[in-house]
């Protein structure tokens, strides 16, 4: 079966889902992947079912939810592998707009260093990309890729996708604990959200048997620092999504104050991310001088830039 559900998601609402890919062909073998090891690893894309065979199933399923007086938010490929591997990828998305359904792409992001890639991916309204790592080595040890995938291409295919792509870009990071969860890897992703501003940084930990059982998933501590690094370093909208709701919230208050002094006792916080933390939750600079006069936050100078830190002596 082609097509699946529809399941309900936290990100897309009812999705119906696309598998595109026949089990298990990716082009990483991912330590904490849920489908086990990759057993077809490749880079180059090829055609595996037919656009219209995809079309006509998903017409089907979207009558059938019409009888039963149902409707769906999306059709998203959510492959048993990458989506973007396949060569048909743009055509069956093209295929499928005129039934009025918005189109989600969930990739590794390996192959964005491609144009026919990007460009298929153009055609989506939702896409969100894989930011497991920002070193050669850290990304080595946890997506495990084909061996003639390099980093640095994967990284520039991400950036050029990033600049161009006009709609919903979200990115996804998967924690795992003593692979990418230590600050230095933390800040490095940070660094690469700066740069691709996605609409959303969603963290994630491993929730069902990864394909290592020694994969063990990022501690709440570990999960606490990544959401500070991720919003003080790249201003960010951060999520979490660990299967545990009550632990979710965690992360985060309603109160722009406690934001900030929760951000800044992990990592100094810059002058313009403050600001965007400030306008994301209507407030203004007033936080931030009333923080200074009560001795809670320090405002220091750096390489010409304005950052802020917690006063540990006044929490
Ligand atoms: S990219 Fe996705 S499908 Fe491929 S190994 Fe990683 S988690 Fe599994």
């Amino acid at each position: 079966m082609i097509v699946y559900g529809p399941i309900p998601s936290r990100r897309l609402g009812q999705s119906i889902g696309i598998n595109n890919i026949p089990p298990k062909t990716c082009s990483y073998s991912c330590v904490y992947c849920q489908l086990g090891r990759t057993t077809q690893m490749q880079m180059e894309r090829q055609a595996f079912y037919q656009p219209e065979d995809i079309f006509r199933e998903a017409q089907i399923k979207l009558k059938q939810l019409e009888s039963e007086h149902k409707t769906a938010d999306y059709f998203s490929f959510v492959p048993d592998g990458e989506p973007t591997l396949d060569l048909n990828l743009g055509k069956a998305i093209r295929m499928l707009k005129p039934l009025g359904v918005k189109i989600a792409v969930i990739t590794n992001a390996s192959l964005l260093w491609q144009d026919d890639v990007r460009e298929d991916l153009m055609e989506a309204d939702w896409v969100s990309l894989s930011m497991d790592a920002a070193s050669e080595d850290t990304w080595r040890r946890i997506d495990r890729p084909h061996g003639k995938l390099k980093h640095r291409d994967v990284l520039r295919g991400i950036l050029e996708f990033s600049n161009v792509y006009r709609g919903t870009l979200v990115t996804e990071t998967m924690l795992v604990d003593g692979i990418n969860d230590d600050d230095a890897c933390l800040e490095g992703i940070a660094q690469q959200l700066a740069l691709i501003h996605p609409k959303k940084a969603y963290i994630l930990v491993p929730t069902r048997p990864p394909a290592e059982s020694t994969v063990r998933r990022a501690s709440t501590e570990s999960l606490k620092r990544a959401v500070a690094i991720f919003r003080g370093v790249s201003g960010a909208d951060v999520a979490c999504i660990t299967g545990d709701e009550a632990e979710e919230g965690f992360f985060f208050t309603d109160n722009i104050t406690e934001d900030i002094l929760g951000i800044a006792s992990v990592h100094p916080i810059r002058d313009d991310i403050v600001d965007s933390l400030l306008a994301r939750k209507h407030a203004d600079r007033s936080v931030i001088s009333t923080l200074i006069d009560e001795g809670k936050l320090i405002e220091y100078a750096y390489e010409g830039k304005t950052f802020y830190r917690r006063n540990l002596q006044k929490s």
